[in-house]
């Protein structure tokens, strides 16, 4: 067979990537393969499914079609257009920290960002370590979350198993780690990929001997936390997906993120209800009775005034 002929198509995953040129992992196992893209394909992103063709000479592939997305993570470029980072995510975990300790509004911001991509967040409540005995108004804030639907796990580094919960939650999803500086991603993401050769050992051959040092999304396959045990699911990281946020939303966007105003808002008098002081507002009165957390609702305030701002 001669150079440059392919193969039959087959899936595979997009691992990491660099303008149009991509590492895809296989669907039946082996080794990443350094792919090129037929030419009427663009926008493919790290955590994206492809179909593609290895060449006979298995020196590289090309990517023919990219499967449909479960979902994407968009993040502004330099002149503020949203561009998708990254695809087929499960869960966005949000990382907050006993100390700096979390605002309520802050982790809102985040829940409402979340909400809108559609992917499930899980928030992260790192450092329990320097957690006080009773440490009161931080349960009680989790206690919301909680209450709310929210899946709440609870992380420290400085002690044996400090872990185990987040492990648990890994297991057999796709992630991605976002927060405030300072409050552990990169420790936490230090200890769930301890080993460079981890890191970089998944990369194409080609990948790993080449120049291409990229700041675009990588994805990894995490390793189980003991031997024999199963792999703990899949990460996909970069610099800008740890700085997620708020991003462009919109009015409406802010609102349906607030899970819990969602069966409530139906019910307004008025159906272009902005529930500011509208009489029949059926959120306001929700605040009223106590179904709804003052404090959430101040948020949802603070938020839509920020937009203003933007
Ligand atoms: P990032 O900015 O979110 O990536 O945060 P880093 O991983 O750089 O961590 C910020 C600081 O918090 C570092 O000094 C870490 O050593 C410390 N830190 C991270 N996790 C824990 C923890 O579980 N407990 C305590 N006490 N400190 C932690
Ligand atoms: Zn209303």
């Amino acid at each position: 067979l001669a150079a440059g002929e392919y193969g039959p198509e087959q899936g595979g995953r997009v691992i990491a990537h660099f303008g149009r040129t991509l590492d895809v992992r296989p669907d039946q196992g082996g080794e990443a393969v350094r792919c090129h893209l037929r030419a009427n394909l663009e926008g493919l992103v790290t955590g994206d499914r492809v179909i593609w063709r290895a060449a006979h000479d298995a020196s590289d592939g090309v990517v023919v079609a990219r499967g449909e997305r479960d979902n994407v993570l968009e993040r502004p470029d330099a002149r503020g257009q949203l561009k998708p980072v990254a695809a087929n995510i499960d869960q966005i975990l949000i990382v907050f920290a006993v100390e700096p300790a979390p605002h309520a509004n802050l982790i809102d911001r985040y829940l409402v960002a979340a909400e809108a991509t559609g992917i499930a967040p899980v928030l992260v409540l790192n450092k329990v370590d320097l957690l006080p005995e009773h440490g009161g108004e931080l349960r009680d804030l989790l206690g919301r979350y909680e209450g709310l639907g929210y899946p709440v796990v609870t992380t420290t580094i400085e002690r044996e198993g400090g872990l185990s919960a987040l492990h648990a939650r890994l297991a057999g999803r796709t992630s991605v780690f976002v927060g405030q500086s300072g409050v552990g991603k990169s420790s936490l993401i230090d200890r769930l990929l301890p080993d460079e050769e981890l890191r970089i050992g998944a990369l194409s051959k080609d990948t790993r001997k080449g120049t291409h040092t990229t700041t675009t999304a990588r994805l990894y396959a995490l390793p189980s936390p003991a031997p024999g045990e199963a792999s703990e699911g899949e990460l996909i990281d970069s610099p800008g997906i740890r700085e997620f946020g708020l991003g462009h939303l919109d009015e409406e966007q802010v609102t349906e993120g607030f899970i819990e105003f969602r069966d409530i808002l139906g019910h307004c008098r008025f159906r272009d209800c902005r529930h500011r002081h509208e009489p029949g507002c059926a959120l306001l009165a929700a605040v009223e009775r106590g179904d709804i957390h003052p404090e959430r609702f101040a948020s949802y305030r603070r938020i839509l005034e920020s937009l203003g701002e933007a």
